[in-house]
């Protein structure tokens, strides 16, 4: 083990002169402790990884921080060295680094396919710091490499993953090299006998590569030296996925595909590159269509050099790389070449640097990219976010979305039985606002308690706000009928509507059949919940019961003889004893109006005449039989909007000039329709004023009354009794 610390201090010192050794040694310590016992899959002590994973970042060039992050990665997730432990050793950017790489490493491979791409753009979107995605591309890198360890499944789970997600992204980020090592391995497990073909393909070539190499390298270097350009030449065979694809597009075998051969050469200035591409030029034949300067124009994810393909000895193709070394750190590792030349960046330089990745990344503009870098764009600046399920799936919602909009985006059941949640661990406000990485767990109870109707405000999803009021719909029914018809018969009776709806048929009929209700707890339910309003269905029995009244007024009046103008309501208004909907008329000596207590007189031949029970002209014990006692309807709504009962009233004035109009002024202003008003002078300074009037009842007239009162001139309101 002391080897393998050894040479990877020996690695640092080369790379990295400034780095802090003394703290790397100690974070191998701690490590070292903390995975004391732990065995990998191939028997290996556990350290040999996190080791292994320094190795790769220190390779890429990063800082004393990253380094110990790598030793000490998986310590927060497996181990009994935690946040708290790591931060007060090490500080808070080290804590940071390894905690970010733990919540990456929660990202989970899962069969559908949209996820890859959520995936990618999360793993982007929510590392907080460039430095977290390059040490878990290590971990997955030094995984991959023990792949074959791994139970055979778990191994194609986790080639799969490379393949889609972590390739894509060393892509993106510029690092081919650790791109090109990571499809290799990941391909090795995914089509091993495609694989293995390849290897043996050109192993059985490969005398013949060499040496075809080693012709080119020659003769090119041969040229250059005459020319005295300074350069390195390095000869390769290309990787072999990138073999793979071309005999899957191109559909051939190994045998068959002839530029497998590549050769880079790099020189110092890029007017070099112009100039070694003319000399290779002159020694080789150019494919025409083959030249491409990325030099000029570089690549989307910052790729620089020039290419051209040109026809070696033999007729076989072969494909050369010109470039600068400063291009070349930057093909092979990308965002992290860019990392090492700004050693030891503080904060504001890691925002810097994260700042010139997202204009790599918004600059990407080949149409494979486009979709991708769209994405991204939007994930970097804004609209969405994603969280992880402690199971580790990746849910991607709108910004500003809550734990209840989770819970409904993973099903209707869970959110109808939260009752709580914990973001990464504590327990939390349900209407918190998610941020990227948190991992959420939604708290539920086992029975459905169902949700609140506040989260209906709260939610920010449309799916989460009608998976609600679906739930309000459907479980709450016996609560919106009893609520939906309370509401219902108020505003009925507030319109005196009640019995028109509730005693005509063919009202309520109307009524369930223009909204589609088959039963009236439906359209109880439907007011209860909020699915149909109460002014719609108001409006609709209006109509109908006016309607009707008007036709059968209409009826009426054509079958009886004409009655007495103000007991046309009547049959509505009064119960009478033992007499089911008999022909009621109001006495005129009286007037009563609904709130005074009433008798009945069965007269001959005009159905029963309504008295209030202190009118003069009640006789009850001269004949007892015709009197019967009548009520008024207490269904009947008395609502002084609307007034239906006529009465007198008379007022007494002293002779005033403008107390008339003072009166109908004020009768106008309550809004009370008046019949008759006539006036007469009584000679002595005073006068007297007589009016039929209409109201809903007692309650009513007693506030015109005291209204009129207040009249300058007016000295006493009385109603009319008996005025025959
Ligand atoms: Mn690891």
């Amino acid at each position: 083990m002391q080897d393998k610390l050894d040479f990877l201090i020996e690695r640092v010192k080369k790379q990295n002169p400034q780095a802090n050794i003394k703290k790397i040694r100690a974070a191998y310590e701690c490590a070292a402790h903390a995975h004391e016992g732990q065995k990998r899959k191939n028997g290996e002590p556990y350290i040999i990884h996190p080791v292994s994973v320094a190795e790769i970042i220190v390779e890429m060039g990063l800082d004393t921080d990253s380094i110990c992050a790598g030793l000490l990665h998986d310590c927060i997730e497996d181990t009994a060295f935690g946040y708290k432990e790591i931060e007060n050793k090490f500080g808070t950017a080290v804590a940071e680094l390894v905690d970010g790489v733990t919540r990456l490493g929660m990202l989970r491979y899962s069969k559908e396919q949209e996820q890859f791409e959520d995936l990618r753009k999360m793993f982007l979107a929510m590392a907080k710091d460039i430095r977290v995605i390059l040490i878990k591309l290590a971990d997955r890198l030094h995984n991959a490499r023990t792949f074959q360890y791994l139970p055979e499944r778990k191994q194609r789970d986790k080639a799969l993953e490379t393949m889609e997600i972590y390739a894509p992204i060393a892509h993106r980020l510029g690092m081919s090299r650790i791109k090109w090592e990571l499809e290799d391995l990941s391909l090795k497990c995914l089509d091993p006998i495609g694989y293995n073909e390849i290897v043996e393909g050109l192993k059985a070539q490969s005398e013949q590569h060499e040496e075809f190499l080693k012709g080119i390298t020659e003769r090119i270097s041969g040229k250059l030296a005459e020319a005295h350009i300074e350069n390195h030449i390095s000869a390769r065979v290309k990787h072999i996925y990138s073999i793979y694809r071309k005999m899957y597009a191109q559909h051939k075998t190994i045998n068959e595909i002839y530029d497998i051969c590549a050769v880079r050469v790099i020189v110092d200035t890029v007017a070099d590159c112009y100039n070694v591409l003319g000399y290779v030029h002159d020694l080789y034949k150019p494919i025409p269509g083959r030249f491409k300067d990325y030099i000029s124009t570089p690549k989307p994810n910052g790729y620089q050099s020039l290419h051209t393909t040109v026809i070696g000895r033999a007729g076989i193709p072969f494909e050369i790389q010109i470039r600068t070394a400063e291009m070349h750190k930057m093909a092979e590792y990308g965002v992290a070449a860019h990392w090492k030349y700004k050693q030891g960046l503080d904060r504001k330089g890691n925002e810097q640097a994260f700042a010139w990745i997202r204009q790599m990344l918004e600059a990407q503009q080949d149409t494979e990219a486009e979709d991708f870098i769209k994405n991204i764009k939007v994930d970097l600046f804004a609209d969405e976010v994603f969280v992880f399920t402690p199971k580790g799936d990746v849910v991607n919602m709108p910004a500003g979305a809550t734990p209840i909009d989770l819970a409904y985006a993973i099903h209707s059941a869970v959110g109808n039985r939260m009752t709580g949640c914990k973001i990464n661990g504590r327990i939390a406000p349900i209407d918190s606002q998610l941020k990227n990485g948190d991992i959420v767990e939604i708290l539920t109870s086992k029975e459905a308690r169902g949700p609140s109707r506040d989260w209906v405000k709260i939610v920010k999803t449309t799916e989460a706000r009608n998976k609600i009021k679906q739930w309000f719909k459907k479980e709450c029914r016996e609560e919106n009928i009893t609520n939906g018809r309370e509401d219902l018969d108020r505003e009925l009776r507030a319109n005196l509507l009640y019995n028109g709806f509730y005693e005509n048929g063919e009202v309520f009929k109307n009524t369930l059949d223009k909204f589609s209700f088959n039963t009236v707890d439906e359209l109880y339910a439907a007011i209860g919940y909020g699915g149909i309003t109460l002014t719609k269905v108001i409006n609709k029995v209006k109509d109908d019961v006016n309607r009707i009244r008007r036709a059968n007024e209409q009826v009426e009046r054509q079958n009886q003889p004409q009655p007495e103008r103000r007991t046309s309501k009547s049959t509505t208004g009064v119960v009478v004893e033992g007499i089911d909907n008999c022909l009621v008329k109001f006495a005129r000596c009286c007037t009563p109006i609904p709130g005074d207590e009433i008798v009945g007189f069965v007269t001959r031949g005009y159905g029963v005449s309504i008295h209030r029970r202190d009118c003069s002209n009640v006789h009850i014990d001269e004949d007892p039989d015709r009197w019967l006692s009548a009520w008024w309807d207490e269904d009947m709504a008395m609502d002084d909007r609307t007034a239906r009962f006529s009465t007198g009233l008379q007022i007494s004035t002293r002779s005033r000039i403008g107390v008339l109009s003072d009166v109908t002024v004020t009768l106008a202003a309550c809004k009370i329709n008046v019949h008759e008003i006539s006036a007469r002078d009584l000679n002595d300074g005073f006068g007297v004023i007589n009016a039929m009037v209409d109201v809903a009842g007692v309650h009513q007239l007693d506030n015109l009354i005291s209204r009129l009162r207040q009249i300058k001139g007016v000295l006493d309101v009385t109603r009319t009794v008996d005025t025959n």
